[in-house]
């Protein structure tokens, strides 16, 4: 026996009092969580202090309650004092997302089955990067993606991988398009993807060493959709100045305008110079599993697609996946780890999901994704879905029906934009607009969003909870309209 072994034992020996909190199969450790989830349950059931979408504490008042506790004190105060001390304030200063006038984001409520998967997603605490790490898991991350493949309608080569979300989907989806191209792709490489397309294609262009200029921004039409005549004309430019098309990149759900490129004529675009088509489909996502998927057609003839289940698909945070056409297109990610996919398969038939993602240890969302599908449904999904982009037109009506609103387009999906027109004029009306946005949510009235849409601020409202009706968007638009009047006297005083 060694002196470190004795030594080790020696210090352990006296008492192992804290190993209930640690689960395992022991029945005490099994009670003790069974105890904390109860009282966290109950907490989070019992709903917050306030009510509205934000409790109104400044961000001062936030980092007070923060800094009078000691986040690591001597001696643990056990759960019950824990859940008090900081579970109390999280849950009554959180954004509530359930709240029908939390409007803000693409940042939705959570459906009850997921979170009953999440217990078990973080209790058995699998990793996805290998098989033996995550045996059921993994399976079922299969399952689900060969669920969503055939749903989408790709070729049966299809395959996919969960992901952190959007952002790391159309990073993944970038590198894999440039590793078809070769060592070219970097230096000489261009991406095209239209103005409204999400800022991570920029940013993802930028980290996986594209040229300073590779993303080239293709104009929409007045509804934000990708125009083709200039998609086309960009690329002959392009070609004519030596650069080689590695990319497009089309967008299945603008985060602004909802906007749905023309994803048909598109994919003739991209086979005609065989470039590769990802589709950045992390909200319009959501139509697949609802009556409206045939407006996503022409997704089939993609190249690779995101997901983000976490915006249409009322998930918690985090849950996105990838799917690709071949499977083979995920070969540049798979990357030998002696330790993870040694030469000889341990495990035969067993898939490594680490060699499709630029994650290592990862968590099990899609089990999550699969537990909302068996128990809500495909009928459920389409009618929550299909209701909140019923509560958006309805939203759309509202505002026309408000001197003091002009509505911006016609809502696409469940996001609508609208300006607050000002006696005073654009300028006045841009202020006001900022001001109104903050005073409504310091107010827990609403949480809303502004943009900047043909150069002027916007309200933004994104409807991703069935709850926001048409009752709850008047009463919103109403709280606009008196504080906006409030702002303008306080505006009109020297
Ligand atoms: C939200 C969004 C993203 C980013 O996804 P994350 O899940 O936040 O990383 C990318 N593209 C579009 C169109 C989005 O709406």
């Amino acid at each position: 026996m060694s002196m470190n072994y004795v030594a080790i034992k020696a210090a352990s020996a006296p008492e192992l009092d804290h190993a209930d909190q640690i689960l395992s199969n022991d029945a005490a450790s099994r009670r003790a969580f069974r105890e904390a989830m109860l009282q966290a349950v109950d907490l989070v059931a019992g709903g917050a202090a306030g009510h509205g979408p934000y409790s109104g504490a400044s961000v001062q008042r936030l980092r007070s309650i923060l800094d009078e506790l000691d986040p690591c004190p001597e001696t643990g105060t056990g759960i019950a004092a824990a859940l008090a001390d900081i579970g109390r304030p999280a849950l009554d200063h959180a954004l509530a997302v359930g709240d029908p006038a939390a409007m803000a984001h693409l940042h939705c409520p959570v459906a009850v089955p997921a979170l009953a998967a999440e217990v078990l997603i973080s209790a058995t605490n699998q990793s996805l990067d290998s098989w033996d790490q995550s045996p059921f898991a993994t399976m079922a991350e299969e399952r689900v993606l060969a669920w969503l493949t055939q749903l989408v309608g790709l070729p049966a080569t299809a395959s996919g991988n969960f992901t952190s979300g959007g952002s790391q989907s159309n990073m993944t989806a970038l590198h894999l398009a440039a590793a078809r191209c070769g060592d070219d792709a970097r230096a000489a490489g261009v991406i095209f993807t239209s103005e409204q397309s999400h800022f991570s294609i920029r940013k993802s262009a930028a980290i996986l060493g594209f040229a300073e200029n590779a993303v080239i921004t293709v104009a929409t039409d007045t509804d934000g959709r990708m125009s083709v005549p200039a998609l086309e004309a960009s690329l002959r430019r392009a070609i004519t100045r030596g650069r080689l098309p590695v990319a497009v990149v089309a967008t299945a759900g603008t985060t602004d305008l909802g906007a749905i490129d023309p994803l048909p004529e598109i994919a003739d675009v991209a086979a005609a110079y065989n470039m590769w088509m990802h589709v950045d489909a992390a909200y319009g996502g959501g139509l697949l599993v609802s009556r409206h998927r045939g407006r996503l057609a022409g997704l089939e003839r993609a190249h690779s697609i995101a997901l983000d289940f976490h915006k249409m698909l009322f998930q918690p945070i985090s849950c996105g996946a990838l799917l690709v056409s071949d499977r083979l297109d995920f070969l540049p990610l798979a990357t030998k780890a002696d330790y993870l996919n040694p030469e000889e398969a341990v495990f035969a038939d067993a898939p490594n999901l680490v060699e499709r993602s630029f994650q290592t240890t990862r968590r099990s969302d899609a089990l999550k994704v699969l537990m909302t599908l068996r128990a809500i449904g495909r009928n459920g999904l389409d009618a929550l879905i299909s209701k909140t982009l019923e509560n958006t037109l309805a939203a759309a009506d509202a505002i026309e029906e408000r001197k003091y609103l002009r509505l911006a387009r016609q809502p696409t999906l469940s996001t609508v934009l609208f300006r607050y027109v000002s006696p005073g004029g654009p300028e006045r009306s841009d202020t006001i607009a900022i001001g109104v946005r903050a005073a409504l949510f310091h107010a827990g009235i609403a949480a809303l969003a502004t943009t900047v849409l043909d150069g002027r601020v916007h309200f933004k409202l994104t409807l991703l909870n069935p709850r926001s009706t048409s009752d709850v968007v008047h009463h919103v638009l109403d709280a606009i309209g008196e504080t906006a009047r409030e702002l303008e006297t306080h505006h009109a005083r020297p």
